[in-house]
Parts: structure tokens; sequence; C-alpha cells
């Protein structure tokens, strides 16, 4: 997996396309978004999530459990034009 994750490359922008309320999550007991997300962009440090945006493949996993099974606490949207993953095959 790590392998085929490199082959990808990103355009990062400044700009977070994920937002957490940190409210909502902190009353989230399942935190699904640590399980869901194939690229482990979500992380507990000392007990409060932290994520890296810059690692997104962009899939829209985390918002669908966050809202299923979390709090929906994350919110997420498409990067802006022109940046986030590019996939690359082979
Ligand atoms: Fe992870 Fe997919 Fe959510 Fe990006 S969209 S943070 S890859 S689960």
């Amino acid at each position: 997996m790590d392998k085929r994750l490199g082959l990808n490359k990103y355009e990062i922008d400044s700009e977070s396309h994920i937002e957490v309320d940190k409210e909502l999550c902190e009353k989230c007991e399942a935190k699904p978004c640590l399980f869901v997300c194939p690229a482990e962009v979500y992380k507990l440090e000392d007990g409060k999530l932290v994520y890296s945006y810059e690692d997104c493949l962009e899939c829209g996993t985390c918002i669908i459990a966050c809202k299923g099974m979390g709090r929906g606490a994350v919110n997420w949207r498409n990067p802006r034009g022109g940046f986030g993953i590019v996939y690359r095959y082979g």
C-alpha cells in the first residue's frame, strides 16, 4: 500500500480542505475517522484529534463515517482547483 501511495503526487494547498469541530469531536467516543481513513490522516495526540490534510486521498470516507457513526464533527470539501492529489497508476 505504501509503495502504491508513493506513486501519487500532491499539490498542497496552504488552506486545509478539512475542518474539525473540536467541541463535537471531544464528545465523540467512537472517533471512526481514526479507523476508516486509508491514508491515516487522523491521529490522536495526547487524547486530542489531529489531522494532516496534506495526505488526503479525497475518497470522502471520513465525512460519511463521521456523520453516520460519529458526531458530525468532520467538515470535508474538495480541495480548491489545482490542489490536492494527482493519481498516478503503475
Ligand atoms: Fe482520509 Fe478519505 Fe477522509 Fe481524505 S477523504 S481524510 S483520505 S478518509
